[in-house]
């Protein structure tokens, strides 16, 4: 009798293992069974929200179709979040699909907005994550908003980093669109400082300068640790009235890593060698957001996750076949372009800031490229 081949399963498919199911679909591994396993039908590109908040893009445009790409690939769907992985057994469980077994696993669940020592009550709160909820929930709470708050909504964004920026910049055009001539503020609290962490001297004073341009008031220096209905209360007891908490403050691990039995670094991301393999397991990579390269300090950012997806590709082929696996090798620095909600981007590349229409059209142009791999157009 002929032995089963191995059983790949991706869990959570995110910038890395998109491009696994990408390749699968050109050209499966022989004899494998693919297995993916997502929270929603969808998954959803952070590098298009902004631009879906100022109009630019309509609201699918930033989803992939997950149910089509596998059907295109001959990949099983799993629609659930996992709720643990039991390393030693090698099976992922749920609360209604039975376990799935897996003999290699790509854990690319993403990372949540951490949210530790915040107490939160009442309605105010819409984290961005889940990206595939976001939109609907921020709309019901404005539309929620415009008639308990006619004289005003007072929008405060939760995190001043890269994110948060591009949020607190993209959101006004969004209020617009859905509140018409309900007047609103927006403001922007982080526990540092200063906001951008990790944008350029330059850079930061552009960004600096284009949120003052649009009256966006920045709070730095404040940690947040109550969250209600009416306002936020600051650790020095400082409160800012908010009726709408945006929450996109830095990455914290999604719940389920916590359930495997596999070394972390010290916020709780799976810890891995240079070839994405857990150092707990040779048989478990993890990618994207979730992992966190041993000595590597690498920030948790979609252009290092989608640099990983042809490394990972790879390395689960070359591990089937008992192979020798190759090393992802960081790139030290990155092109940021930051939506800037005026029809511009900012670049920001090697300490050179450039604020113009040409480097949103840029962003578009490799936004795009990025989602046209995973769309399924004809029937195949
Ligand atoms: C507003 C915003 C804007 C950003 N803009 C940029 C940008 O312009 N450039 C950039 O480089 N980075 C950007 N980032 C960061 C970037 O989004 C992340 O670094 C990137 O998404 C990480 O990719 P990933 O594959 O690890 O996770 P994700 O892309 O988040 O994918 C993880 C997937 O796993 C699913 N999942 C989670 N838990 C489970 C579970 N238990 N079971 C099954 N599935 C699960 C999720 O639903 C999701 O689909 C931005 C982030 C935010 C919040």
């Amino acid at each position: 009798m002929n032995r089963p081949g191995p059983q790949i399963v991706l869990l959570g498919i995110g910038h890395t293992n998109a491009h696994v199911l990408h390749m699968w679909r050109r050209a499966p591994i022989p004899d494998a069974r693919l297995v993916c396993v997502s929270s929603f039908a969808v998954a959803t590109y952070s590098g298009m929200l902004p631009g879906t908040l100022t109009g630019q893009y309509p609201p699918g445009r930033l989803e992939i179709d997950l149910r089509s790409l596998a059907n295109a690939a001959r990949a099983e769907l799993v629609v659930e979040p996992a709720r643990a992985v039991d390393i030693e057994a090698r099976s992922v469980r749920f609360e209604e699909h039975g376990p799935v077994r897996f003999d290699v696993l790509s854990v690319g669940v993403g990372s949540v907005p951490g949210t530790a020592g915040i107490a939160v009550s009442g309605a105010a709160w819409v984290p961005v994550k889940p990206m595939q909820t976001f939109l609907m929930r921020l709309y019901e709470r404005l539309q929620g908003l415009s008639r308990r708050r006619p004289e005003g909504v007072r929008v405060l964004v939760m995190g001043g980093g890269v994110g948060g920026i591009e949020i607190s910049l993209c959101l006004p055009s969004y209020i617009r669109r859905v509140l018409g001539a309900v007047r609103h503020t927006v403001s922007v609290v982080d526990a540092r400082e200063r906001i951008g962490r990790g944008l350029s001297p330059r850079a930061l004073r552009k960004v600096e300068s284009l949120l003052a341009a649009r009256n966006v008031n920045v709070i730095a220096g404040k940690r947040v640790i109550r969250v209600s209905d009416e306002d936020v209360v600051c650790a020095d007891g400082h409160r800012i009235p908010a009726d709408l908490v945006v929450l996109a403050t830095g990455a914290a691990p999604p719940p389920v890593l916590e359930s495997m039995a596999l070394p972390k670094d010290p916020r709780g991301f799976l810890l891995t060698r240079d070839t994405l393999q857990s150092t707990g397991a040779a048989n478990v990579f993890a990618v994207g957001d979730s992992g966190a390269v041993a000595g590597g300090g690498a920030p948790k950012a979609g252009v290092y996750a989608v640099r990983q997806g042809p490394v990972l590709w790879r390395n689960i082929g070359s591990l089937t076949r008992g192979e020798a696996l190759a090393r992802h090798e960081p790139q030290h620095d990155f092109l940021r372009l930051l939506n800037t909600g005026d029809g511009k981007a900012l670049m920001d590349y090697k300490g050179r800031a450039v604020h113009a229409r040409w480097c949103r059209l840029l962003k578009h142009w490799i936004d795009g490229r990025f989602m046209s791999r995973f769309r399924v157009t004809r029937k195949e």
